[in-house]
Protein backbone atom coordinates (compact mmCIF):
# COMPACT_ATOMS: atom_id res chain seq x y z
CA UNK A 1 0.00 0.00 0.00
CA UNK A 2 1.52 3.63 -0.46
CA UNK A 3 -0.43 6.40 0.75
CA UNK A 4 -0.08 10.35 1.65
CA UNK A 5 -1.13 11.70 5.01
CA UNK A 6 -2.48 15.31 3.61
CA UNK A 7 -3.43 16.51 7.21
CA UNK A 8 -1.13 16.10 10.28
CA UNK A 9 0.28 17.90 13.08
CA UNK A 10 3.69 15.85 13.11
CA UNK A 11 4.86 18.31 15.77
CA UNK A 12 3.24 16.84 18.07
CA UNK A 13 3.61 12.86 17.51
CA UNK A 14 6.92 10.91 18.40
CA UNK A 15 9.66 9.00 16.18
CA UNK A 16 8.04 6.37 16.28
CA UNK A 17 4.89 7.38 14.83
CA UNK A 18 7.02 8.38 12.02
CA UNK A 19 8.75 4.92 11.49
CA UNK A 20 5.00 3.43 11.58
CA UNK A 21 3.72 5.79 9.33
CA UNK A 22 6.81 4.95 6.95
CA UNK A 23 6.72 1.20 7.20
CA UNK A 24 2.72 1.45 6.49
CA UNK A 25 3.69 2.56 3.16
CA UNK A 26 3.16 7.03 3.88
CA UNK A 27 4.85 8.92 1.03
CA UNK A 28 4.62 12.19 2.13
CA UNK A 29 3.15 14.02 5.45
CA UNK A 30 1.16 17.54 5.52
CA UNK A 31 0.82 19.42 8.45
CA UNK A 32 -1.38 22.57 8.24
CA UNK A 33 -0.67 25.23 11.11
CA UNK A 34 -2.96 24.62 14.21
CA UNK A 35 -3.71 25.50 17.65
CA UNK A 36 -0.66 24.26 19.97
CA UNK A 37 -2.72 23.19 23.04
CA UNK A 38 -2.72 26.69 24.33
CA UNK A 39 -3.36 30.26 23.28
CA UNK A 40 0.20 31.89 22.18
CA UNK A 41 0.89 35.09 23.99
CA UNK A 42 2.06 36.84 20.97
CA UNK A 43 2.91 37.11 17.26
CA UNK A 44 6.84 35.98 18.01
CA UNK A 45 4.80 32.59 19.26
CA UNK A 46 3.29 32.53 15.76
CA UNK A 47 6.48 33.52 13.99
CA UNK A 48 8.66 30.85 16.09
CA UNK A 49 5.58 28.16 14.79
CA UNK A 50 6.46 28.96 11.08
CA UNK A 51 10.03 28.34 11.61
CA UNK A 52 9.40 25.17 13.31
CA UNK A 53 7.25 24.30 10.87
CA UNK A 54 9.46 25.18 7.81
CA UNK A 55 12.45 24.41 8.64
CA UNK A 56 13.11 22.19 12.18
CA UNK A 57 10.39 19.59 10.99
CA UNK A 58 10.78 18.78 7.70
CA UNK A 59 14.45 17.89 8.86
CA UNK A 60 13.09 15.88 11.47
CA UNK A 61 10.79 13.88 8.48
CA UNK A 62 13.61 13.56 6.03
CA UNK A 63 14.90 11.40 9.00
CA UNK A 64 12.83 8.46 8.07
CA UNK A 65 12.82 9.67 4.23
CA UNK A 66 9.20 11.56 4.48
CA UNK A 67 8.70 14.46 2.83
CA UNK A 68 7.14 17.11 4.90
CA UNK A 69 5.19 19.62 3.51
CA UNK A 70 3.28 22.96 5.49
CA UNK A 71 0.39 25.03 5.35
CA UNK A 72 0.75 28.32 7.54
CA UNK A 73 -2.49 30.51 9.47
CA UNK A 74 -3.54 31.74 12.41
CA UNK A 75 -6.00 28.95 13.67
CA UNK A 76 -9.60 29.97 14.05
CA UNK A 77 -9.54 29.16 17.84
CA UNK A 78 -7.07 31.64 18.45
CA UNK A 79 -8.07 34.26 15.81
CA UNK A 80 -11.46 35.89 18.29
CA UNK A 81 -8.07 38.64 18.91
CA UNK A 82 -8.46 40.21 15.81
CA UNK A 83 -5.42 42.61 16.60
CA UNK A 84 -3.34 39.00 17.11
CA UNK A 85 -4.64 37.86 14.01
CA UNK A 86 -3.79 40.92 12.01
CA UNK A 87 -0.29 40.85 13.46
CA UNK A 88 -0.06 37.30 12.67
CA UNK A 89 -0.84 36.90 9.17
CA UNK A 90 1.22 39.86 8.08
CA UNK A 91 3.80 37.76 9.24
CA UNK A 92 2.90 34.85 7.01
CA UNK A 93 4.02 36.27 3.32
CA UNK A 94 7.91 36.05 4.38
CA UNK A 95 7.00 32.27 4.84
CA UNK A 96 5.54 31.72 1.91
CA UNK A 97 8.64 31.13 -0.39
CA UNK A 98 10.08 28.60 1.76
CA UNK A 99 10.17 25.18 -0.45
CA UNK A 100 8.13 23.11 1.48
CA UNK A 101 5.27 25.60 1.74
CA UNK A 102 1.71 24.23 0.08
CA UNK A 103 -0.52 27.42 1.04
CA UNK A 104 -3.15 28.78 3.61
CA UNK A 105 -4.77 26.52 6.39
CA UNK A 106 -6.08 25.24 7.97
CA UNK A 107 -8.17 28.60 8.35
CA UNK A 108 -12.15 28.17 8.89
CA UNK A 109 -14.30 28.82 11.91
CA UNK A 110 -14.36 27.22 15.46
CA UNK A 111 -17.20 28.86 17.06
CA UNK A 112 -18.65 30.62 14.36
CA UNK A 113 -18.16 34.31 16.00
CA UNK A 114 -18.17 37.50 14.08
CA UNK A 115 -14.29 37.95 14.48
CA UNK A 116 -13.84 35.01 13.69
CA UNK A 117 -15.21 35.36 10.10
CA UNK A 118 -13.94 38.77 9.60
CA UNK A 119 -10.38 36.86 10.34
CA UNK A 120 -11.56 34.00 7.79
CA UNK A 121 -12.12 36.78 5.22
CA UNK A 122 -8.56 38.01 6.10
CA UNK A 123 -6.94 34.68 5.14
CA UNK A 124 -9.00 34.31 2.33
CA UNK A 125 -7.87 37.65 0.80
CA UNK A 126 -4.03 36.62 1.55
CA UNK A 127 -4.64 33.32 -0.57
CA UNK A 128 -6.00 35.44 -3.45
CA UNK A 129 -3.11 37.56 -3.43
CA UNK A 130 -0.62 35.11 -3.62
CA UNK A 131 -2.76 32.99 -5.86
CA UNK A 132 -2.16 29.85 -2.85
CA UNK A 133 -4.34 26.62 -2.16
CA UNK A 134 -6.49 27.05 1.04
CA UNK A 135 -7.20 24.27 3.37
CA UNK A 136 -10.31 24.70 5.45
CA UNK A 137 -11.07 23.85 9.25
CA UNK A 138 -14.97 23.18 9.70
CA UNK A 139 -16.56 23.26 13.86
CA UNK A 140 -16.77 20.89 15.79
CA UNK A 141 -19.98 18.95 15.54
CA UNK A 142 -22.52 21.66 17.07
CA UNK A 143 -21.36 24.37 15.03
CA UNK A 144 -20.38 21.98 11.88
CA UNK A 145 -23.57 22.02 9.65
CA UNK A 146 -23.71 26.27 10.17
CA UNK A 147 -20.15 27.07 10.40
CA UNK A 148 -19.55 24.95 6.95
CA UNK A 149 -22.40 27.49 5.00
CA UNK A 150 -20.95 30.12 6.19
CA UNK A 151 -17.45 29.30 4.95
CA UNK A 152 -18.57 28.28 1.85
CA UNK A 153 -20.55 31.82 1.38
CA UNK A 154 -17.29 33.61 2.18
CA UNK A 155 -15.16 31.38 0.22
CA UNK A 156 -17.80 32.03 -3.01
CA UNK A 157 -18.33 35.53 -2.88
CA UNK A 158 -14.47 36.32 -3.49
CA UNK A 159 -14.26 35.86 -7.34
CA UNK A 160 -10.24 35.45 -7.25
CA UNK A 161 -10.77 32.13 -4.97
CA UNK A 162 -11.55 28.73 -7.08
CA UNK A 163 -13.35 26.13 -5.43
CA UNK A 164 -11.06 23.10 -7.19
CA UNK A 165 -8.11 25.25 -5.10
CA UNK A 166 -9.43 24.76 -1.80
CA UNK A 167 -10.42 21.84 0.68
CA UNK A 168 -12.93 22.07 3.06
CA UNK A 169 -11.54 19.26 5.83
CA UNK A 170 -13.59 17.69 8.82
CA UNK A 171 -16.47 16.99 6.82
CA UNK A 172 -19.45 14.68 7.87
CA UNK A 173 -22.54 12.88 6.37
CA UNK A 174 -24.53 16.27 6.68
CA UNK A 175 -22.17 18.67 5.20
CA UNK A 176 -19.86 16.42 2.63
CA UNK A 177 -23.43 17.12 -0.18
CA UNK A 178 -23.04 20.71 0.17
CA UNK A 179 -19.37 21.13 0.03
CA UNK A 180 -19.06 18.84 -3.16
CA UNK A 181 -22.20 20.93 -4.66
CA UNK A 182 -20.38 23.78 -4.67
CA UNK A 183 -17.31 22.56 -7.04
CA UNK A 184 -14.90 22.31 -3.06
CA UNK A 185 -13.04 18.96 -2.59
CA UNK A 186 -13.87 17.68 0.63
CA UNK A 187 -11.53 16.18 3.74
CA UNK A 188 -13.03 13.08 5.76
CA UNK A 189 -11.03 13.21 8.82
CA UNK A 190 -10.69 9.68 10.84
CA UNK A 191 -10.74 10.06 14.83
CA UNK A 192 -11.22 7.34 17.10
CA UNK A 193 -14.08 8.81 18.99
CA UNK A 194 -15.21 12.37 17.31
CA UNK A 195 -15.21 13.11 13.29
CA UNK A 196 -15.93 10.37 11.08
CA UNK A 197 -14.65 6.78 11.92
CA UNK A 198 -12.90 4.39 8.94
CA UNK A 199 -16.33 3.07 8.49
CA UNK A 200 -18.49 5.83 8.33
CA UNK A 201 -15.53 7.41 6.51
CA UNK A 202 -16.01 4.35 3.82
CA UNK A 203 -20.10 4.59 3.61
CA UNK A 204 -19.30 7.92 3.26
CA UNK A 205 -17.25 7.46 -0.36
CA UNK A 206 -19.92 4.88 -1.15
CA UNK A 207 -22.78 6.63 -1.01
CA UNK A 208 -20.85 10.28 -2.66
CA UNK A 209 -18.02 8.39 -4.85
CA UNK A 210 -14.24 9.71 -4.18
CA UNK A 211 -14.00 12.69 -7.31
CA UNK A 212 -13.18 15.14 -4.87
CA UNK A 213 -12.30 13.90 -1.94
CA UNK A 214 -9.11 12.67 0.34
CA UNK A 215 -8.74 11.19 4.03
CA UNK A 216 -6.65 11.69 6.47
CA UNK A 217 -6.08 11.30 10.29
CA UNK A 218 -5.32 14.77 11.61
CA UNK A 219 -3.20 13.35 14.14
CA UNK A 220 -2.62 16.13 16.86
CA UNK A 221 -2.04 15.66 20.45
CA UNK A 222 -5.01 14.54 21.29
CA UNK A 223 -6.99 10.66 21.17
CA UNK A 224 -5.79 10.65 17.41
CA UNK A 225 -4.60 7.69 15.53
CA UNK A 226 -1.61 8.71 12.48
CA UNK A 227 -2.42 5.47 10.99
CA UNK A 228 -5.97 5.82 10.28
CA UNK A 229 -5.73 6.38 6.55
CA UNK A 230 -3.54 2.81 5.71
CA UNK A 231 -6.56 1.55 8.38
CA UNK A 232 -9.62 2.81 6.46
CA UNK A 233 -7.49 1.52 3.17
CA UNK A 234 -8.21 -1.82 5.21
CA UNK A 235 -11.50 -1.63 5.60
CA UNK A 236 -12.27 -1.08 1.96
CA UNK A 237 -10.34 -3.51 1.32
CA UNK A 238 -12.66 -5.77 3.62
CA UNK A 239 -15.58 -4.50 1.87
CA UNK A 240 -14.18 -5.22 -1.70
CA UNK A 241 -12.87 -2.49 -3.11
CA UNK A 242 -10.28 -2.70 -5.63
CA UNK A 243 -6.95 -1.81 -5.65
CA UNK A 244 -6.81 0.57 -7.73
CA UNK A 245 -10.17 2.03 -5.74
CA UNK A 246 -8.82 2.85 -2.61
CA UNK A 247 -5.39 3.86 -4.22
CA UNK A 248 -6.79 6.71 -6.08
CA UNK A 249 -8.51 7.63 -2.89
CA UNK A 250 -5.65 7.28 -0.56
CA UNK A 251 -2.73 8.20 -2.64
CA UNK A 252 -3.67 10.04 -6.17
CA UNK A 253 -6.77 11.59 -5.02
CA UNK A 254 -4.42 14.25 -2.23
CA UNK A 255 -1.85 14.27 -5.00
CA UNK A 256 -4.30 15.29 -7.92
CA UNK A 257 -5.14 18.27 -4.97
CA UNK A 258 -1.99 19.22 -3.73
CA UNK A 259 -0.07 18.54 -7.23
CA UNK A 260 -1.84 21.98 -7.89
CA UNK A 261 1.34 23.86 -6.07
CA UNK A 262 4.38 22.49 -8.27
CA UNK A 263 6.37 22.61 -5.16
CA UNK A 264 4.16 19.24 -3.98
CA UNK A 265 5.75 16.34 -5.34
CA UNK A 266 6.42 12.56 -4.52
CA UNK A 267 8.62 9.84 -5.55
ZN1 LIG B 1 -5.84 19.94 12.00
Amino acid sequence: MRYIEPHGHMVSRTTDDYEAMIIAGCRAVCEPAFWAGYDRSGPEGFYDYFCQLTDYEPKRAAKFGLPHFTWLCINPKESEDTTLAAEVISLIPKFLDRPNVLGIGEIGLNKNTRNELKVLEQHIDLAARHDQLILVHTPHLEDKFKGTRLILDALLADSRIKPDRCIIDHVEEHTIQMVLDAGFWAGITLYPESKTTPARAVDMFEVYGGQRVWLNSACDWGRSDPLAVPKTAIEMRRRGHSEETIDKLVFQNPIRFLGQNPRFTVR
